[in-house]
């Protein structure tokens, strides 16, 4: 049988290996940082809003595997969004990592990350780049925690 667990942990440490997007985005008009002490992530993601759309999106940091490969696949998602299309994307995301009975479908790639789910304590990872998005996407200028 396919085993889609194991494509699931390819996908994940690929993007940690080889994060997309992960690079200071100099044209950027949106910038906010996030950590998450728990583990010791710490991400801060740039963003560049063009007449209400997402036009590019990067994010440099440090973090675990799960926090590094939220944020290249969450930059791989919402470049051409707008911002309420986003905070859709991120209610589906957060609901797929942390209810009970997730609705999965039409997040494409970001699937892999349902998995972690499982472990509670690395949803605060997951979630992290979503939360500093946000935070960018609403220009509060502030550092962001998952506390
Ligand atoms: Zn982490």
């Amino acid at each position: 049988m396919f085993d889609l667990r194991a494509l699931y942990q390819e996908v994940i440490i690929d993007h940690n290996r080889h994060p997309r997007n992960c690079r200071r985005l100099d044209s950027a008009d949106r910038i906010a940082e996030g950590y998450n002490p728990l583990c010791g992530d710490r991400l801060t993601v740039y963003v560049k809003v063009h007449e209400g759309v997402v036009e590019d999106v990067s994010f440099e940091g440090s973090g675990c595997a799960i926090s590094v490969a939220s944020a290249s696949l969450m930059t791989e998602h919402i470049k051409g969004k707008t911002a309420h299309e986003v905070d859709q994307l991120f209610a589906r995301f957060r609901s797929m990592v942390t209810d009970a009975t997730p609705t999965e479908e039409g997040l494409g790639k970001l699937e892999v990350l349902a998995g972690v789910r499982e472990f509670p304590a690395r949803v605060k990872c997951a979630t992290l780049a979503w939360h500093t998005l946000k935070s960018a996407l609403s220009n509060e200028h502030s550092t962001v925690t998952t506390e």
